[in-house]
This record gives C-alpha cells, structure tokens and sequence, in this order.
C-alpha cells in the first residue's frame, strides 16, 4: 500500500487534490526543517571563519548578509527559499546549542583560543644550507611572548593549509577539523632582544613546515603557541649531544649556552645528517669535539646513534657525570634508549626524544606517542 494518504482517492475527485497538496506541504516543511539544520551548521563554519577575517559584529554568531550567510538565530529567509517558523526555530536551538557548548562564539562566551597564540612577523630569512632554512621571527606579536631560560626551548608554528585562506590567530575550536591549522614544532635556536629565530629542516617537497620554509616571504605572519622546553645543560658536567638535522638546532642552542656558562666543558657532539651540504658551524670550544656523519637516505637502520654512541671514548655512565641530550628520529632514538639503560645512564641525567619518525607525518607521529610504538621509554 502506498505511504502516499492521497493515493485512496480518485485523481478526479477535489479530495484527492487536497490531500496531495496537504501531504507535499508536509513533506517540504521536513526538508526545509532538515535544510535549515544542515545551514546552521554551516554557520558554524562560517561563522568561525569569518570572524577569523576580521568580520566586525560577527561576534553574536550571527553571519553577514553581504557574504551570502544565512543567521538561522533569526530565522533567516535570505535568497529565494521562505524557512517556516518550525525550521528556523529548530536552527535556532541548534545556534543556541553550538553557543552553549563553545563552539560558537557569542558577545558573553566568545571562543577563545585554549593557549596563547602569538602571531609573529617573519624579519629575516636566511638559508643556512640547502636543506636548513633560519627564520627570524618578531614584530608586534612579539610583545606578548615570553621566552624561557631552556635551551631545547621550541614553538608549535600553526600552519594553515593554503586553500583554507585563514589569516592568524586563529579561533581553533571554533573550526572543524579539516580547516583547523597543523602543528608543526621547532626548536627556538637563539632568542633575541626582539624576536626569536628558529631553524627548519627542508625535506624534499614533503611536509607542511619544510615547504613552508621553503617559500615562506618577510612580512609574512605565522601564528604560534609555546614556547615549552624542560632542558638546560649543566656546566659542571660532560656532556653528549647526539641527533640529526631536526636537532641541529636545540643542539647548537645547547652547546653555545654551556660554552657561555664553563668554556672548558667538554662535549661530544654527534650529528647525523643524509648529505654533506647539510654540515654547518657548531659551536666550538677547546674541549668540545663535533663530528658530522653522512649517512645518504638518512635513517636506513635503527641504530646508527646507538653504534655511534657507543664509539665514544666515555667514562662509566652509571656514575652520573656524564649529561646526554640524545633527539631525532624515533626508531634511532628508540634504539640509543635501550643501549643508554644498559650502560645505566641516570634518567636524571638524560634529555632523549623522538622529534620525528620516518614515514609519519608530525599529526600522525604526535599521535603515536600514545601507542606502544610512539614509546621511547619500553619496558
Ligand atoms: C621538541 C621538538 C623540537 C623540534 N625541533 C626542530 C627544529 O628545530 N627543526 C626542524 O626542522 N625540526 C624540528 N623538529 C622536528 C619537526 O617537528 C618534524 O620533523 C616535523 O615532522 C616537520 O614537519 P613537516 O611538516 O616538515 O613534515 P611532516 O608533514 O610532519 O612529515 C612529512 C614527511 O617528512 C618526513 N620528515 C619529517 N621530518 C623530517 C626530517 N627532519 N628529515 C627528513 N624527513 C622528515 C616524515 O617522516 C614524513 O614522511 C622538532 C620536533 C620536536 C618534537
């Protein structure tokens, strides 16, 4: 039997016609109400996005007309379709519920970003090889930072995708996922009266931030969060810093501050990098040894820092006068870690992490450090 009510009576009867009529004006009611719903969620979108190009007013959640957006909160009849009262008043709800879960900004809950961003200036770029580019980052934006005293300090750049078109700061919660910017992390390489610089590790024409890196212009603006860091080295100790072109960073940053703190402070520094046009200046001292191993395709095994560390000419770890700073790609540093437990390194003593993982992107990397395979510390 047909679902169609108006199908009980004859096409030639008045009944029929009235019925059919009263049934698709149901019908459509549904659609617009089911419309409407799909339009205040896109308001969401919108919403968020056009605060995020400066839309004045925007604040109330409501969409401005001249951008083509609709205000469910208001019923809104923009363009040819009229929405009966009973769908705006269910676009309505669902504004007032995007409001009372945050989602949604309002003049007495705007959606505030969960940490600081600070939206610095790029000032200068320089390329310091082939494959590391400097980044001279400052301007107004940053008055509102504040750098810390760690000097494995970094920053997570929040780097849109280039067809979102958003401009910083950005109104993260406010944006679905496939807008959102990624984060990508950087070592603060050496903080300035007015401004920071960090160093960015070009790889190919993959990753966000390397090709980033790669185009980026001065007077460009990149918004960033942070800075963190835990690790400073301790002038009365020896020291091993080992890790590849992501490190190369933290590492000079480290070696540099403890040649400031004890000139004499001995130091092995190993770094691993896949061309020899990737070798720059480390910080020297008269008791600081540095050497570049060039290792093409960089990492093909997991263990060339763990072979590597276990050249050097050091004395008995277990007494706790030797500091190792040991960050790069996780598979090599996984490895190091097992080999610095069996030589009984005090964890006290040690700054070890992965800063990437071969094949992984950093979304994908960060999320790992939640699974067994993402642990550097295993059982
Ligand atoms: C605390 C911390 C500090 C860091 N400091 C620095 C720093 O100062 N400079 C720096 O360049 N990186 C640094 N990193 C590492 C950096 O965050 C990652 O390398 C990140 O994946 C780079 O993002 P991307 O968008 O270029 O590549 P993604 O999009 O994340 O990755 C794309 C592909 O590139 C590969 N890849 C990622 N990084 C490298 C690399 N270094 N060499 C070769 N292939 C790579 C990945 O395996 C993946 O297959 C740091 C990481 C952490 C956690």
């Amino acid at each position: 039997m047909s679902h169609k009510p108006y199908k009980q009576f004859d096409k030639s009867t008045p009944e029929y016609w009235a019925h059919r009529a009263a049934y698709k004006a149901e019908k459509y009611a549904r659609k617009a109400a089911k419309y409407a719903y799909k339009a205040a969620d896109a308001a969401v979108v919108a919403a968020g996005q056009a605060a995020l190009v400066g839309g004045a007013g925007l604040r109330d959640g409501g969409v401005d007309p001249t951008r083509g957006g609709v205000d469910p909160a208001r019923g809104a009849s923009q363009g040819a379709v009229e929405v009966p009262d009973e769908a705006a008043a269910e676009a309505a709800h669902t504004t007032v519920f995007y409001r009372s879960q945050g989602i949604l900004p309002s003049a007495d809950r705007p959606v505030k970003p969960k940490r600081k961003q600070h939206v610095l200036t790029v000032l200068k770029r320089t390329e310091l090889t082939p494959h590391l580019v400097e980044l001279r980052l400052g301007g107004d934006g940053f008055a509102g930072f504040t750098p810390n005293e760690f000097t494995d300090a970094y920053v997570k750049l929040l780097l849109p995708t280039t067809q979102s078109g958003l401009v910083p700061p950005y109104q993260l919660d406010a944006l679905p996922s496939h807008l959102r910017p990624v984060k990508r992390t950087y070592s603060v390489r050496r903080v300035n009266d007015d401004s920071i610089d960090i160093n960015v590790v070009v790889h190919g024409s993959v990753g966000v931030g390397g090709t980033w890196a790669r185009s980026v212009a001065v007077g460009d603006q990149v918004a960033l969060l942070g800075p963190g860091g835990k690790y400073r080295p301790d002038p009365l100790l020896s020291h091993v810093f080992i890790g590849d072109n992501a490190a190369i960073s933290a590492i000079s940053h480290s070696v540099e501050q403890l040649l400031a703190d004890n000139p004499a402070a001995r130091a092995e520094v190993v770094i691993f990098v896949a061309h020899e046009s990737e070798q720059l200046e480390i910080p020297a001292g008269e008791n600081v040894r540095t050497q570049w191993l060039v290792v093409p395709n960089y990492p093909v095994s997991d263990t060339h820092m763990a072979d590597a560390f276990a050249d050097l000419d050091l004395p008995d770890l277990g007494s706790g006068g030797v500091q190792v700073f040991a960050h790069g790609e996780r598979g090599n540093i996984k490895a190091l870690r097992r080999l610095l437990r069996q030589r009984q390194q005090p964890r006290n003593q040690l700054s070890i992490s992965g800063y990437w993982a071969k094949g992984r992107n950093e979304d994908r990397f960060q999320a790992e450090k939640h699974e067994p395979i993402g642990q550097i510390e295993e059982d």
